[in-house]
C-alpha cells in the first residue's frame, strides 16, 4: 500500500502508542539506554526512552551524551540494528533422543515468537533487514526459523534527524529518511513538540487509527524538510565515485590488504554489529550420557578461524586475506549473489572497530583508479 499523508501526533501522547502496540497483542522494544549504548529493549513507558541522549561516533569510539533535549530519537543508532531479532545469535534448528526403543528421532524446534513491535527503527535497518530477507527468504532455502520471527514482526521507523559523524547512508541510497516501501508499518519524523506519523501498512493502519493525530500544518511539513536536508548535509563520508564492485575484484593484491592487517585484530566486532552479515556455524551440543543432542546455529565470522577450515586446511590463513574477503563480498560479490551491496552505510563497523578501521578509507585507498574495463 501507499504511504499514508503525514498528521500530527504530540510527544505529550507517546505512551498511547506504547499501549495502543501492547493492547494489540505485541511485546514492545524501544531504543533505552543501557551500559553506555542505546539498545532495543523491552518497553512499557514512555520513560525508558533516550530523551535528551545523543551519540558521539567516530572510529573506535561511541559514547553518549546528555542533553537537555525534549527528543527521544536524537540519536543515530546502537551497536545492534534489527538482525538479532530474526536472525538469533544462538538458536537450536533441532534436537536429537532416543526413544523407548533406542532409535534416534529428530525434531525441529521451529521458535513460535510473541508478535514484536520495535520502535525506532531507522532507514539503515530496515534497509539491512531487506537484505536479510533476501538471504534467508527469497532464496532457494527458506529458512524457517528465521521466518517465523519475521512474520511478526510491526516496525515503527524513525527519520534520522542526527547522524552520527561514522554514517554514510547517503551514499549507499538507504537514508537518512526511510521512503515509501521500505517496510516500516509506521514512520514518525520526530520534531522539536511531537512527530508527523504515517502509516505505509495496512497493521500500521489499525495502530495510527487508535492515536489522537490532527492535521499537520506548513510549518511542521517545513521544519521536517529542514531536518532532513540538515541530516543529509551532516554526512560527509563517502564511497569512491567508481566501480566499486569490479575495482576490488581487480586490486586482491594491492599492498593495502596487508597494511590494513597489521591493525586489524581479526576479532569479527564488524561482522557481528554490521546489520547484513549472516555467517554463521552450526554445532552440537550433546548430553554427557549421549542420550539426547541439541544442534544449534550460532553467529560466525569471515574473521574466524574454523570459518574458513575445510577438509582439513585452513584457506584464508592470514588476517589479509580475511578482510579481503569480508570487504570484497560486502561491496562487490554481493552484487553478484543477492543483486545489491553488501552494505547499508549504519557506519557501525567504523565505530565498533576496536583498531578504528574505516571501511570508507580503505575502499578509496584500494579503489583508486577506474578500473579496467
Ligand atoms: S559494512 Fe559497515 S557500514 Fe556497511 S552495513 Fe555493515 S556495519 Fe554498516
Ligand atoms: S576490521 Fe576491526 S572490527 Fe573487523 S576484525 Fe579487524 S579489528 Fe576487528
Amino acid at each position: 500500500m501507499s504511504v499514508s499523508k503525514p498528521r500530527y501526533f504530540a510527544r505529550r501522547d507517546f505512551q498511547r502508542l506504547i499501549d495502543v502496540l501492547l493492547d494489540c497483542g505485541y511485546q514492545c522494544l524501544g531504543p533505552q539506554e543501557k551500559d553506555g549504548a542505546i539498545q532495543y529493549l523491552p518497553l512499557d513507558q514512555v520513560a525508558s526512552l533516550p530523551q535528551g541522549y545523543r551519540d558521539v561516533q567516530s572510529p573506535a569510539r561511541y559514547q553518549l551524551q546528555t542533553t537537555d533535549s525534549p527528543r527521544y530519537f536524537s540519536w543515530a543508532n546502537g551497536p545492534q540494528a534489527l538482525k538479532p531479532l530474526v536472525f538469533a545469535p544462538r538458536e537450536s534448528l533441532w534436537h536429537s533422543k532416543r526413544d523407548a526403543d533406542g532409535r534416534l528421532q529428530f525434531v525441529e524446534t521451529i521458535p513460535e515468537p510473541t508478535p514484536l513491535a520495535v520502535i525506532g527503527v531507522r532507514s539503515c535497518d530496515l534497509a539491512g533487514l531487506t537484505i536479510q530477507d533476501r538471504v534467508f527468504l527469497h532464496g532457494d532455502k527458506h529458512d524457517p526459523y528465521y521466518a517465523a520471527r519475521r512474520e511478526n514482526l510491526l516496525l515503527v521507523a524513525v527519520n534520522c534527524s542526527h547522524p552520527a559523524e561514522t554514517c554514510f547512508c547517503t551514499a549507499t541510497g538507504n537514508g537518512p529518511v526511510a521512503e515509501a516501501g521500505t517496510g516500516f508499518d509506521l514512520l514518525l519524523t520526530e520534531l522539536n513538540d511531537g512527530y508527523l506519523l504515517q502509516a505505509g501498512s495496512t497493521r500500521g493502519e489499525q495502530v495510527a487509527a487508535q492515536l489522537p493525530l490532527t492535521d499537520a500544518n506548513d510549518q511542521m511539513h517545513y521544519e521536517a524538510g529542514q531536518q532532513r536536508l540538515a541530516a543529509e548535509q551532516t554526512m560527509s563520508r563517502q564511497l569512491p565515485a567508481l566501480n566499486i564492485k569490479k575495482s576490488l575484484l581487480q586490486h586482491q593484491e594491492h599492498p593495502q590488504w596487508e597494511a590494513i592487517a597489521e591493525r586489524c585484530l581479526s576479532c569479527g566486532n564488524c561482522t557481528m554489529v554490521c546489520p547484513t552479515c549472516f555467517c554463521h556455524a552450526e554445532q552440537e551440543q550433546p548430553q554427557l550420557d549421549g542420550e539426547a543432542s541439541v544442534h544449534e546455529r550460532v553467529w560466525d565470522s569471515c574473521f574466524t578461524v574454523g570459518h574458513s577450515y575445510i577438509h582439513g586446511m585452513v584457506f584464508r590463513q592470514e588476517t589479509k586475506h580475511r578482510y579481503r574477503q569480508w570487504l570484497t563480498h560486502k561491496f562487490s560479490t554481493w552484487h553478484g549473489q543477492f543483486d545489491s551491496s553488501g552494505c547499508v552505510g549504519c557506519g557501525r563497523c567504523i565505530s565498533w572497530c576496536p583498531a578504528g578501521i574505516d571501511v570508507t578509507e580503505e575502499l578509496a585507498v584500494i579503489c583508486k583508479e577506474q578500473p579496467d574495463a
